[in-house]
């Protein structure tokens, strides 16, 4: 028998893919780096799953496991020769409304958990720019973040427990309905794990009720710097809005040819701000945030009139990505985070970085919790410039972590950023970590090489990037 001939029993015949057309999709994911994987296969159940990975384990080979593949780091790909696990088709959705939580499978899409639960009132409060694509059990993979994610945090707060299938191929359940359930929190060391630890099959997630009101501002600056004061203001003054969001001339401008959202296109920068809650206290908030632009001499303050425009002006924040996909051949978004206090003066370092590399360098951003998003648009057809691109990024994350940031705001580590977890870990932490992960998965049998750098464990067996790879 082999592997593919074992996974069809499982399986059947078309839940298994082996033909190099079939599987090359499944070779990269939305960010830069390639891959090559070599079987592709579908579960529909937990248990399947199960006999899938005990499978993988009798022939030794490593497992990659994949959502929607939007994930910006490489985490979805095989670095190896090895088995692409696909959750996708595992997208039931079970709600209790009582308890305002519900069971999903890791293969329902954000968007849809929030359509399916408006009905009862409630959504999902992380909401990643890609949620139209991005699954559930990716965005637990990763820890994902979101415009919405300012005031109720990242995907680790809504998830209550996990099931998932270990390196032996058992089904283990961790955490619990209870807010505190007892035993250490293996529920929380595997969120953000990035597919290493273990498939997650089943999630139980917080659902946040809807907000009986809403107002959305918008609001434009002749200097990044008086946005950049703005949002520092705005939380300084005690409000923590549910959404605050800037971006650069290049990206409005950009984004007002792709979608028309109503962007002031002669902004050095735009803000977009959220309030939510019951009416009154929408209000005050709003007028604080009006207050505090104003002080930082706004050049437009405008508050979305009906849904309509709501609507149209998240369009075209979270088109951002796509705006840019349309006006160059390539790009490449980088995601770091730095302390809010430190947005000015890192902004000035990365378009500095930008202007010296010749590179164009659009900016959007989380701006209230310092997360940024600069985007290089560039054509790798251009001699030399994919070196450029490199090299810039590379700088971009060394001046974040030079200023007290961190090397991932939300799109996690993967293979991208695997080497320079050292700018940031002592050999203690990583090894800390590895062993961790050797807790969980003593042969490396899930994602190998994504995460930890070569070296962080003593047995590591220091296995190159692949060939051709970015990094
Ligand atoms: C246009 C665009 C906008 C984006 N905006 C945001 C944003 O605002 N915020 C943000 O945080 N991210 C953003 N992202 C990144 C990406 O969408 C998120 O990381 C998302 O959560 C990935 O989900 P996915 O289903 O595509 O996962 P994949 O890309 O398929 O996988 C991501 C990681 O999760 C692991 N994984 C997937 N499913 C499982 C599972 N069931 N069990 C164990 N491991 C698993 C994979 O092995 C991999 O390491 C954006 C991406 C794009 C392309």
């Amino acid at each position: 028998m082999t592997l593919t001939a074992e996974l069809r029993d499982i399986l059947g015949h078309d839940r298994v893919l082996s033909e190099p057309l079939e599987r090359w999709v499944y070779g990269m994911d939305s960010g830069v780096v390639r891959g090559d994987a070599q079987l592709v296969a579908f579960p529909e159940t937990t248990a399947e799953v199960a006999a899938i990975v005990r499978c993988a384990r009798h022939y030794r080979t490593p497992i990659v496991a994949r959502g929607a593949g939007t994930g910006l780091a490489g985490g979805a790909i095989p670095t190896q020769p090895g088995l692409v696990v696909v959750l996708t088709k595992m997208n039931f959705v079970e709600i209790d409304e009582a308890n305002a939580t519900a069971w999903v499978g890791p293969g329902v899409i954000n968007l849809d958990l929030s359509k399916q639960t408006e009905t009862h009132g409630f959504h999902f409060a992380p909401d990643p720019s890609s949620q139209s694509a991005c699954t559930i059990g990716g965005n637990i993979a990763n820890n994902s973040g979101g415009p919405h994610c300012l005031a109720e945090g990242s995907t680790v707060g809504h998830v209550l427990a996990l099931e998932m299938v270990t390196a032996d191929g058992d089904v283990v359940m961790l955490g619990g309905p209870a807010p505190d359930p007892i035993g250490l929190d293996l529920r929380g060391v595997v969120v953000g794990s990035e597919g290493t630890l273990g498939i997650i099959t089943k999630a139980l997630v917080r659902l946040t009720p809807n907000p009986p009101d809403v107002r959305t501002l918008l609001t434009g600056f002749a200097s990044v710097e008086d946005a950049a004061a703005t949002v520092s203001g705005i939380i300084a003054r005690g409000v923590v809005p549910a959404a605050l969001e800037m971006m650069d001339q290049r990206m409005t401008q950009a984004v007002e040819r792709f979608v028309s959202a109503g962007f002031p296109t002669d902004a050095a920068a735009v803000l977009l701000a959220e309030v939510v809650g019951l009416s009154a206290a929408v209000e005050a908030e709003a007028a604080i945030i009006s207050e505090v632009a104003r002080e930082n001499n706004a050049t437009t303050l405008r508050v979305a009139a009906d849904e309509s425009e709501r609507a149209r002006l998240w369009l075209g924040r979270k088109s951002a990505f796509g705006a840019v996909a349309q006006a160059a051949p390539d790009y490449y978004l980088h995601d770091t985070v730095v302390p809010r206090t430190k947005l000015v003066e890192t902004m000035t370092r990365v378009y500095e970085i930008a202007d010296r590399h010749g590179i164009t360098m659009l900016n959007v951003f989380h701006a209230g919790d310092g997360n940024l998003h600069p985007l290089m648009a560039f054509d790798s057809e251009e001699e030399g410039m994919l070196d450029r691109v490199k090299a810039a990024a590379r700088e971009l994350v060394e001046v974040c972590v030079q200023v007290g940031g961190a090397l991932s705001g939300e799109h996690g580590i993967g293979i991208e950023k695997r080497d320079l977890m050292k700018l940031v870990f002592t050999e203690a932490d990583l090894d800390a970590q590895a062993r961790i992960r050797e807790a969980f998965d003593p042969a490396q049998a899930f994602n190998p090489d994504k995460i930890l750098p070569a070296g962080s464990r003593c047995f590591d067996l220091g296995r190159p990037p692949l060939e051709g790879m970015w990094v």
